[in-house]
């Protein structure tokens, strides 16, 4: 359905917020405007879920997590960085195939089954967006997706 995703992200980010320690700093950035876009609802607060939730158990020390969305020209990009263990460059790409976990014995005490990025990828290619990651090593890793705009005025004619 098209909806106004603001409203949405923000409340994604006030329950996440309720629910996270105190040991984690949270900012987020995200423009005071309508901005539409064609999504399932619950699959959008999977995502960002799985990615918010990944990034509090992959930052072990804490740190700042940021949130930001961002219009651009035709999508919605959307970032969610922190500041923990970061990922290799050569294993940025395989962190979305299901089962695949970077450190297989801390993986397996941080608890998990390696899906949760490969199912986030899946809902965005059906939402026709990208998803990606960039990183640095022991310095933290941000996650990307996008979601195309729609056209309001083309949406509002029927
Ligand atoms: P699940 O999400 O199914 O509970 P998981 O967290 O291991 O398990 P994914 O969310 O798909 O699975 O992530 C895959 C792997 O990518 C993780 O095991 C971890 O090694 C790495 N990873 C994901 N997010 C981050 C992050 N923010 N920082 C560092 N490594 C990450
Ligand atoms: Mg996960």
């Amino acid at each position: 359905e098209k909806i106004d995703i603001i409203p949405v992200l923000h409340h994604i980010l006030d329950r996440f917020e309720m629910n996270k320690t105190e040991l984690i700093d949270f900012e987020r950035y995200i423009p005071n405007e309508r901005i539409f876009v064609w999504v399932d609802q619950d699959k959008i607060t999977q995502v960002t879920d799985n990615i918010l939730s990944n990034a509090i158990k992959y930052s072990p020390e804490g740190g700042k997590i940021t949130f930001q969305a961002v219009k651009e020209k035709n999508r919605l990009r959307i970032s969610i960085s922190d500041q923990g263990l970061g990922i290799a460059r050569e294993k940025l790409e395989k962190i979305f195939e299901r089962f695949y976990r970077v450190d297989k014995a801390r993986s397996r005490e941080l608890g998990g089954t390696g899906l949760g990025l490969a199912i986030s990828k899946e809902i965005i290619d059906v939402h026709h967006g990208q998803i990606w990651a960039t990183s640095k090593e022991g310095q933290g890793t941000t996650i990307n997706f996008t979601l195309p705009l729609m056209n309001r005025k083309r949406g509002s004619k029927k």
